[in-house]
């Protein structure tokens, strides 16, 4: 069976080979570079430990051991945030987290060499106004071994 991967930057299921993606046209790898999906717990338990001085105080991330993914949540500093603002602003409020969490992660990625491609949204909006909790897959850009 043909597998597939996913565009990092749009997240859209595309072949295997393609080297660019069909919906948004982003160059999928470099010539000699590959994605690798990560997908072992202790190696994404490392990655999250890294994640930590660059996230953002109103998120918290851990490894969904079950999913394979990292999950995105509002950190507790962040509902205090959230809780001292009117219901009315707080979507505002949310929207300005969201934009923090991807500016983070880009620098993060930049700087580790990881690919972040948001995977799964639940929207758990219980309360008014908040963050939704964000899977993301993480994949390694590594160098293509050269076949036989
Ligand atoms: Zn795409």
């Amino acid at each position: 069976m043909a597998t597939s991967k996913s565009c990092p930057a749009c997240g859209r299921k595309v072949p295997e080979d393609a080297r660019f993606c069909p919906y948004c046209g982003y160059k999928l790898c470099l010539e000699d570079e590959e994605f690798v999906v990560i997908e072992d717990v202790k190696e994404l338990e490392s990655i999250v430990k890294e994640l930590q001085n660059y996230l953002p105080a109103e998120w918290s991330c851990k490894v969904d051991k079950k999913r394979k993914r990292l999950k995105f949540e509002i950190s507790l500093t962040g509902s205090f945030l959230a809780f001292s603002i009117p219901q009315r602003v707080r979507g505002f409020l949310s929207l300005e987290m969201l934009a923090r969490l991807e500016e983070a992660l880009k620098v993060f990625e930049h700087e580790v060499g990881v690919k972040l491609v948001k995977d799964e949204i639940t929207p758990s909006w219980t309360i008014v106004g908040f963050p939704p909790t964000l899977y993301y897959k993480v994949y390694r850009i590594s160098k293509r071994s050269k076949e036989n």
